[in-house]
């Protein structure tokens, strides 16, 4: 059952807890495991509290040597009363595994038997595995130790400071919250090294070990880079003792920032061709969860309302830092083009919610907000934060924020203090209209008759805020032999108003951009001579942050109907094929395809896709063999085309493009859409994974697999969907996102229905964040119908609904409706 924000408040004010120790024994076969915990903590004398706890079964349970009835144990708690001022909880339990990734989740790999373990606690499992107070400011130390098959290893938090044959002990960790207690255990393979007095290391599943050995020095170099610059910006250094990164199977986040022992998903070990764009994001997620060592660990929200406290900073320093200090200097681009549209998609749904909500009412709603508005709107935020009060002001704040609450918590109005006076701004202003106000704002350029710009300012109906926005504008003009140039940049400030006039501007531009340097977050339209420019302009102007926001304006307007799709597809054939950065290659691809399936009708859909794959298969032709961008090309054109026998030619070796590698991955990528598109089946499939018996063979097979368009492929995903608990969080995952196709709408006609009908059961059986994964994945976003709508209103009105499932049906509805308005 989800915590209160109530509860933990009533709580807080009730114990304090100091230690954890525990000891878990792995070395049982089936799906429990053992857990031994002992939990020391003060408390009001006589009152009465209770502990997250989801047993099995309990062997014995004392409260200061007392033992404690079965019937304390009811409903996810371990209920306690009469309490001492100092206590000890002695509890040995036998607890489930996991394979939803909450938990302590059991993997086993299939290209060779081994086991793996992985912890992860975060929102409010920590009762899965122990007895816990499982709220974030109720910070502890974790005394650890493990009992595992002798052929393991096991890392935690904390540093191993003895082993015998098959027992790992770990010395007890600063006090942290309950959410960032973790392990990674199994016969993993494990790469070491040492950086400023810090022992680094890298862990990964055996079957990725010789992939992990190749890509090791460039993790590290980058792991080392973002150490020293964190360094230099903090006062305080790294807390938490020696900086370990394991890479784990089936995890639900890119990474996740447990002190000590960050685990990321393993897909990030590529055993692949991957393009330069995929290590940037690699890269950033490194320094997105090493900020968090500062930004979440160090210092730790309250409670979930200032989610964003983490996440927003995380994802700010994180992209900072990486441009800064590693070789990726293009992560703004990135930021630009990919992470704010999601913040943009997620703040214009009916589920938007200020970056900083006041009250966050339970952890399910903190698991509701964990979206593109905490991460990457939030960061924009940050980034216009950071121009508002200067960058000295910013990191003096912080540092003084560290230093008052180091290994305790902090709310948002404990950060704002530093900072105003950091600044010597009054800052309250600022965040009540950028933090406590959901929703966007959409700045237009106004050029009047004598070349005079102004800005225009407006917000949607419901959240009628207008902001102070400070922005860059670039002026562009044609050059001569078809080139572009950017005549003046100017940094301006757009008040809080309906029209702001820029007098910084004179004379006429061919193209003038709004926000160039993406300083704020906004939706950006263009006069209309700069749009008519843009499809002359826009592949020709040589910073990719300017032609990042060019794209993201234009994919924006696509979406809000402004734009038909028609036009967006005539625009990727003429710009596409000579853009240089990879990262807008991939999104403009990936965003375009997603266009053309939800917003042209099923008769015009073919020719738009096929002018898709064209301008794929030019960029193709263009590109320097072996390379990122003839990589994303290809990738591109496999999604799109609908050239049978080119794809299966690639997949026998013939006419491959020069330097294009046709490894494993690819291999799969071709055989999904030939299975798409009906010209390849379980056959092939079941041939594909004797071949590639591995876990990503495992998981492709899943998705190819709910691809095929027979009737007893589908019946067979959906019920895999729907009631298949056995099923892994990643394989259902993976077969939710093969099963909807617009190539195959006649035969999905009856899930439609069945989707509304069955998701409520889907989460019922399911829980947390794979649940609300599934949920979005199995929609049947590509029938765009006014009949998905009705049913989806239907559902809506149930007041019986899962808040997850009430939430996805709900976006996604609205984004139909946008979809549906732009057809007709
Ligand atoms: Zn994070």
């Amino acid at each position: 059952m989800p915590l209160t924000r109530a509860e933990a408040a009533d709580r807080a004010a009730t114990v304090d807890v100091h230690e954890y120790e525990v000891h878990l024994d792995v070395t049982g076969e089936g799906d429990t495991f053992g857990s031994r915990a002992v939990v020391r903590f003060d408390a009001r004398p006589g009152a009465a509290t209770f502990l997250e706890f989801e047993p099995v079964a309990v062997e014995s349970m004392t409260l200061n040597g007392v033992p404690l009835p079965p019937s304390a144990v009811a409903a996810g708690r371990l209920h306690l009363s009469d309490l001492a001022s100092s206590n000890e909880l002695a509890v040995t339990a036998t607890m489930r595994y996991s394979n939803t990734g909450e938990g302590l989740h059991k993997y086993v790999d299939p290209a060779d038997g081994n086991v793996y373990l992985y912890q992860h606690l975060f929102i409010n499992n920590a009762g899965r595995v122990l007895p816990a107070f499982d709220q974030p400011d109720l910070k502890a130390s974790f005394k650890v130790s493990v009992t595992a098959p002798e052929s393991w290893t096991v890392a935690a938090n904390g540093q191993l400071v003895a082993h015998s044959a098959n027992v790992w002990e770990f010395a007890p960790t600063k006090r942290i919250s309950t959410y960032l207690a973790t392990l990674f255990a199994g016969p993993f393979h494990a790469v070491t090294d040492t950086h400023d007095g810090i022992p680094l290391a890298l862990y990964v599943r055996a079957a990725l070990g010789e992939h992990l050995d190749a890509q090791a020095e460039e993790i590290f170099t980058i792991t080392k880079q973002c150490l020293d610059r964190y360094h230099e910006m903090f006062d305080i250094r790294y807390p938490f003792g020696h900086y370990q990164q394991a890479f784990a199977p089936e995890f639900n986040f890119g990474a996740m920032e447990y002190p000590g022992l960050v685990i990321f998903r393993d897909e990030m070990i590529y055993r692949s061709a991957v393009t330069e764009s995929q290590r940037e994001s690699r890269a950033n997620v490194i320094a997105h969860e090493m900020a968090h060592m500062w930004f979440g660990d160090l210092v730790t929200m309250a409670w979930w309302d200032d989610l964003w406290l983490n996440e927003s900073f995380a994802e700010y320093l994180g992209t900072r830092v990486a441009a800064e200090a590693t070789r990726f200097k293009g992560t703004w681009t990135t930021f630009a083009m990919q992470r704010k549209a999601w913040g943009l998609r997620a703040d214009q749904h009916p589920s938007t919610h200020p970056v900083a909500p006041v009250s966050v009412a339970d952890t399910d709603e903190a698991l509701l907000n964990f979206d593109g508005i905490s991460y990457a709107k939030g960061a924009a935020t940050l980034k216009q934060l950071v121009a508002w009060v200067g960058d000295e002001a910013f990191r003096a704040g912080l540092n003084a924020h560290f230093a008052a609450h180091a290994y305790g918590n902090a709310t948002l109005a404990d950060l704002l203090a530093r900072l105003a006076k950091a600044s010597g701004r009054d800052l309250s202003a600022w965040a009540e209209v950028w933090l406590r106000q959901p929703q966007v704002n959409t700045l237009r350029t106004a050029i009047g008759a004598d070349g005079s710009v102004s800005i225009l300012q407006t917000a949607p109906a419901a959240h009628p805020t207008l902001r102070p926005h400070k922005i860059g504008i670039g002026l562009y003009d044609n050059g001569a032999g078809g080139t572009v140039s950017r005549r003046s940049f100017v940094e301006v400030e757009v008040a809080a108003a309906p029209s702001t006039d820029i007098p910084e501007i004179s004379g006429k531009a061919d193209l003038v951009l709004l926000n160039d340097g993406d300083l704020t977050y906004a939706k950006i339209r263009l006069d209309e001579a700069s749009n008519a420019a843009v499809p002359n302009m826009l592949p020709l102007i040589g910073d990719s942050l300017a032609r990042a926001v060019l794209w993201a304006a234009t994919l924006d307007a696509v979406v809000d109907g402004e734009r038909a799709v028609a036009e967006l597809v005539t625009l990727v054939l003429a710009a596409l094929p000579v853009e240089s950065e990879v990262v807008i290659v991939e999104d403009v691809l990936r965003a375009t395809r997603s266009l053309v399936d939800r917003y042209s009708t099923p008769e015009t859909r073919p020719a738009a896709l096929e002018l898709v794959a064209q301008a794929a298969d030019r960029l193709l032709a263009a590109s320097e063999p072996g390379g990122s961008r003839q990589l994303a090309a290809a990738r591109g054109f496999i999604g799109a085309t609908v050239d049978v026998a080119r794809l299966r030619g690639w997949l026998a070796g013939s006419g491959v493009p020069d330097g294009l590698a046709v490894d494993a991955d690819l291999r799969w990528l071709i055989l999904y859409r030939l299975v798409v598109l009906g010209a390849a089946g379980r056959a092939e499939i079941d041939a594909e994974f004797e071949r590639d018996r591995s876990a990503t063979g495992e998981q492709w097979a899943a998705r190819c697999r709910a691809a095929v368009p027979d009737a007893s492929s589908k019946a067979a995903a959906w019920s895999a969907i729907i009631e298949d608990v056995k099923l892994s969080n990643r394989l259902v995952e993976m077969t939710a996102s093969g099963f909807w196709h617009p190539e195959q709408l006649d035969l999905l006609a009856p899930y439609v229905p069945r989707y509304f009908a069955d998701m409520p059961e889907m989460m019922r059986v399911r829980r947390g964040m794979s649940a609300e994964r599934t949920a979005g994945l199995a929609y049947p976003e590509v029938v765009v119908d006014p009949e998905t709508r009705r049913l989806a209103a239907e559902l809506l009105a149930r007041d019986d609904l899962d808040p997850l499932l009430h939430r996805v049906v709900q976006d996604i509805d609205d984004d139909m409706r946008k979809a549906l308005a732009a057809r007709f």
